[in-house]
Parts: structure tokens; C-alpha cells; sequence
């Protein structure tokens, strides 16, 4: 199959979808899902947001099977293919280009999974993707900063407060990917998760493709939420105002990044000071040369009152003509 051809069908189920939101009976459901959830016809449409009805064929019947196949909307099981998405909120996936490659889906009550996503296929990875960067990029190429969030729900609640530099990763780990395709596009990166626990950790863990991607000129900024909140319950909750108050208000990777490596740690005792160089150093030898990699060694040194040297050897940069 020529990839070409994959795009098309994508963007022809999305609107079947948009459709089926669009039809009396089949999407009032979904619409009055939708509206619960803040989300008003004009916010869906500029999220292509629709609705895959409650059937095992519905797919199956309107679009050749094959290519379904190869795009992860059709499961095929003993030769007999049933559509992946049932009764479901779609969410189209589109590469920064407005390609579809994929779609997320979330039912409309408690059930399980919450969350269904597409398959890794020819035309989408995960890993490369992120959601929503289509759409920031077409209401502002060069955002002064671009917030990463967890979820789908978290980037249209924003965007539907006027918040439109929302992006997020999908359900998968923040990689050094996703960050050096996010600096193409601005010098600042907010990680803005949940936060509930699971939040927590995944700032932590994005710790290390931070410090990969991070060079001079570039910065990333923690935002911590209260606890139970997610950017779109707290959008809701505070409005626009007060949630780029927030913003404003986050926490520099330096600052995080050494506050959270010392919690619990008492620096008045050597052992904990020599842990602390430990735990650092090999985050630290991840960033590219330069001033800012000069410096948050220097810190360590001043936190730890050690001198570390920077192991990986001299620094490569010629002074300066003034
Ligand atoms: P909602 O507000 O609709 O309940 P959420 O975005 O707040 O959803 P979380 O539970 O915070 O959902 O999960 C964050 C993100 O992780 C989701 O948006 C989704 O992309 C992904 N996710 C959550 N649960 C699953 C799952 N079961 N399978 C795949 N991805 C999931
Ligand atoms: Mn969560
Ligand atoms: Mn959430
Ligand atoms: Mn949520």
C-alpha cells in the first residue's frame, strides 16, 4: 500500500466520525458528553472531534478492509474484522502537517478502558507524535512557550480558554524526541502534568530527555499542579487568568531538578551530600557544553561543597570576541 493512500482513509473516517457526532440519534450521546465536559460545536470542530458509533461493522462496511487493517481501526481476528473504536469520542491525531495518523478514543462513562489509542502502524508512531501540535502551529507558529500536558481532554479544555499553545504526549513517556520537535518551535518548554501521583513521576521521568535536549537558548519550566487537579479541571475551576498566573509561576528545570534530588536528603551530612553528586552527575553529563551545563555543575559543587569536576573533559567553546 502506498503510505499516501493510508493518509486518505484517515482523514475520510475522521470525517465519517465528525459525521456521525453531526447525526440525531447515533450523537446525542456524545454531543451531550461533549457539553458536560465544557466542549461547545466550535471547539470540537477545530479538534475534528467525532464520535465512533456503538457497532462492531460500522468501518467494516463503509471502507475497504485492508488498508483498515494496515491504519489499526479494524481488529482482524481469524479472517473476521470488527472495527477497534465502538461507542466511542474520537479524537483525530494529526502530525504537525494536519495529517490524521491516528486517533484516540474515550468512552463516554466509567467503563474500561478509558482511553483506547491507535496502534503503532506505518504512518503513526507514538513516540514521534505529539497531540495538538497541528493545531497550535495553525493559530501561532512561534509560541513564546508551549505547555505539555498528559492528555487530549487537558489541551482542548485550554484551547477552548484561549490557551492555545497546548500540547500533549500520548499516554506514553515524554521522549527526547517529542522535546527536540517542540523546541523546532519555541525556546521554552512547560511540563504541566497532573497532580496526582502518576503526574509526579512523569515530570520526574522526563527529567533525563530534558537534559538531553536542553542546550543553550533552550529552557524547560516544571509547573506543578495541586493535587486532583489536571489543566483541564483547573481551567475550569480558576479560568484563563489565573491558570497563565500558574504559568508565570513555574519552577525553572534548575531549581526542580536539584530541590527534588534533595528532599529527604539533610546536606549538613557528607554521606547525603556525596549521594546527592551521585544522583546529579549522570542527569548533568547529559546536557550539550555550554553556560548553562558550566553552571549547574558549579551549583552542585556550591550544594554539595565538593568540586566535581565536569568528567567528560574541557569545555569545547572558543572565548568570545567581546
Ligand atoms: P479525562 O479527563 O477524560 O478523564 P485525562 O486526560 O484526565 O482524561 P488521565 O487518566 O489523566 O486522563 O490520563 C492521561 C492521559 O493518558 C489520557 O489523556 C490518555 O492519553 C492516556 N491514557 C489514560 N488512560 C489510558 C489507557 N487506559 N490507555 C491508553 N492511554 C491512556
Ligand atoms: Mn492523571
Ligand atoms: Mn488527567
Ligand atoms: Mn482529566
Amino acid at each position: 500500500e502506498n503510505t499516501n493512500d493510508l493518509y486518505d482513509l484517515l482523514e475520510q473516517v475522521a470525517t465519517y466520525y465528525e459525521r456521525c457526532l453531526r447525526t440525531q440519534e447515533t450523537g446525542k450521546k456524545a454531543v451531550n458528553y461533549l457539553k458536560s465536559r465544557g466542549i461547545n460545536d466550535e471547539l470540537a470542530k477545530a479538534f475534528m472531534l467525532g464520535y465512533a458509533p456503538d457497532e462492531w461493522q460500522a468501518l467494516a462496511n463503509r471502507f475497504d478492509q485492508k488498508p483498515l487493517i494496515q491504519t489499526g481501526m479494524l481488529i482482524d481476528k481469524e479472517g473476521r474484522a470488527y472495527d477497534r473504536f465502538r461507542g466511542r469520542i474520537m479524537y483525530p491525531i494529526r502530525d504537525k502537517r494536519g495529517r490524521v495518523v491516528g486517533f484516540g478514543g474515550r468512552v463516554l462513562d466509567d467503563s474500561l478502558p478509558k482511553y483506547l489509542n491507535s496502534p503503532e502502524t506505518a504512518i503513526f508512531h507514538k513516540g514521534k507524535e505529539v497531540h495538538g501540535l497541528f493545531e497550535l502551529l495553525r493559530n501561532n507558529g512561534k509560541p513564546k512557550r508551549i505547555l505539555i500536558v498528559e492528555g487530549y481532554m487537558d489541551v482542548i479544555a485550554l484551547a477552548g480558554r484561549g490557551i492555545h499553545y497546548a500540547v500533549a504526549t500520548l499516554g506514553t513517556a515524554t521522549s527526547q524526541t517529542h522535546l527536540d520537535l517542540l523546541f523546532r518551535f519555541s525556546a521554552e518548554l512547560v511540563f504541566c502534568f497532573d497532580g496526582d501521583n502518576a503526574g509526579r513521576e512523569a515530570a520526574w521521568r522526563a527529567m533525563e530527555p530534558a537534559f538531553s535536549a536542553l542546550k543553550d537558548g533552550r529552557q524547560v519550566r516544571i509547573m506543578l499542579l495541586p493535587q486532583q487537579h489536571d489543566p483541564d479541571s483547573l481551567v475550569h475551576e480558576e479560568g484563563m487568568d489565573k491558570f497563565e498566573e500558574r504559568i508565570r509561576q513555574s519552577q525553572p528545570l534548575s531549581d526542580y531538578f536539584f530541590s527534588a534530588l534533595s528532599s529527604g536528603l539533610n546536606l549538613n551530612e557528607m554521606e547525603a551530600r556525596s549521594q546527592l553528586v551521585n544522583k546529579a552527575t549522570p542527569y548533568l553529563e547529559k546536557l550539550t557544553q555550554g553556560v548553562f551545563r558550566d553552571m549547574m555543575f558549579a551549583k552542585l559543587n556550591e550544594l554539595t561543597r565538593s568540586n566535581r569536576l565536569d568528567v567528560s573533559g574541557k569545555s569545547t567553546r572558543l572565548p568570545q570576541k567581546p
